[in-house]
């Protein structure tokens, strides 16, 4: 990660601007170099804008190496548009994204949907082509259910988030969402991140469950490399060692992208737990570290569910979650 290197006017007085850095949150150690002083921010330290650094009395310029992912710091501490109004990032009510793990019919997403919607939620998430761990099981209703979520989402002001699994699909889910979904087994398929930047929509990119945070960032400069609007981070849980969970939920992951890049992180507590007894106190931590939004699966009938049941909440444990967490205000979000 690359920090900032800071020099000052000849008449500044290195203490005071040292100060205004710590105010800031910067950790900053004083350089002497023959011809100028200068101040090395070091880390761990939040990202500040360059303009904000200049703006400091004493401060003559700022030099920041150069960065491995350009276009992903020129969305830090922005607010991203996902569609019709809807805000997602910082200063804005927290976003949920909220429906079944596969789209089975429609009246199952319509009654889905509707209870995303009591929740507060603003996105209804749901898949169309299903990443399966084994060949022989349930892999989505594929284009049909795109349709189903167009219609439910609309019937329920509500957004489209689906995943896309491969490049010749990227034109029909985009065609249906207004989100595209990059699961966490294709974050680094380099081909998919390429084809799915010329639909010029906002990308959720599910971090790999064995990936850095450097190599998450960078999947997203790919995306964005590609076109993409803009891309939202999603915390969905990394391989850990113990089964009590289905995955470990890396919530300082999320604090990290969240306070040190500015960037727009939500998170998936369903399945980084994959079991639902555990996702409201999950969710309510997602928030306290910083996550804009989360993502989180329902099902009116979770023990028929085609994929995932066991960590699918009932359609009244969503409602009731949603009003516990204050997340209908995002209602103010609204254009
Ligand atoms: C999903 O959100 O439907 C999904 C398959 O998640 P992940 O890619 O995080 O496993
Ligand atoms: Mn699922």
């Amino acid at each position: 990660m690359s920090t900032p290197f800071i020099t000052l006017e000849p008449d500044a007085d290195a203490r005071t601007v040292q100060a205004r850095l710590t105010a800031l949150g910067l950790w900053t150690r004083r350089l002497e170099t023959g011809t100028r002083a200068g101040l090395q921010v070091t880390g761990p330290s939040p990202r500040v804008p360059t303009a904000e650094l200049l703006a400091i009395d004493g401060v003559a310029e700022v030099f920041i190496a150069g960065t491995p992912h350009p276009l992903v710091d020129a969305q830090a501490r922005r607010t991203i548009d996902l569609g019709r109004g809807v805000q997602l990032g910082h200063g804005v009510a927290p976003v949920l994204f909220a429906g079944p793990c596969s789209a089975e019919g429609p009246d199952s997403l319509n009654a889905i949907a509707a209870a995303a919607s009591a929740a507060g939620a603003r996105v209804l998430r749901g898949g169309a082509f299903k990443p399966r761990t084994s060949p022989y099981s349930f892999s989505g209703h594929g284009l049909e259910a795109l349709r189903w979520l167009r219609e439910a989402a609309d019937a329920h002001s509500l957004l489209v988030c689906t995943e896309v699994m491969a490049p010749e699909d990227t034109d029909a889910v985009a065609t249906h969402a207004d989100i595209l979904q990059i699961g966490s087994r294709n974050m680094q398929n380099f081909a998919l991140l390429k084809a799915v930047g010329p639909a010029h929509l906002p990308v959720l990119l599910k971090r790999a469950m064995s990936s850095s945070i450097d190599e998450w960032l960078l999947a997203g400069e790919h995306l964005l490399a590609a076109g993409a609007a803009a891309v939202v981070f999603c915390e969905r849980g990394i391989t850990g060692f113990d089964r009590h969970t289905r995955n470990l939920l890396d919530l300082a992951a999320v604090a990290v992208l969240d306070r040190v890049y500015g960037q727009p992180v939500i998170v998936d507590p369903s399945h980084a737990v994959g079991r639902r007894d555990l996702i409201p106190p999950l969710a309510h931590a997602a928030l306290a570290v910083g996550a804009q939004g989360l993502m989180i699966e329902a099902h009116p009938n979770a023990g028929a569910a085609l994929s995932d049941g066991p960590q699918a909440l009932t359609l009244e444990e969503l409602t009731a979650l949603g009003r516990q967490l204050g997340i209908p205000m995002n209602r103010r979000n609204a254009a």
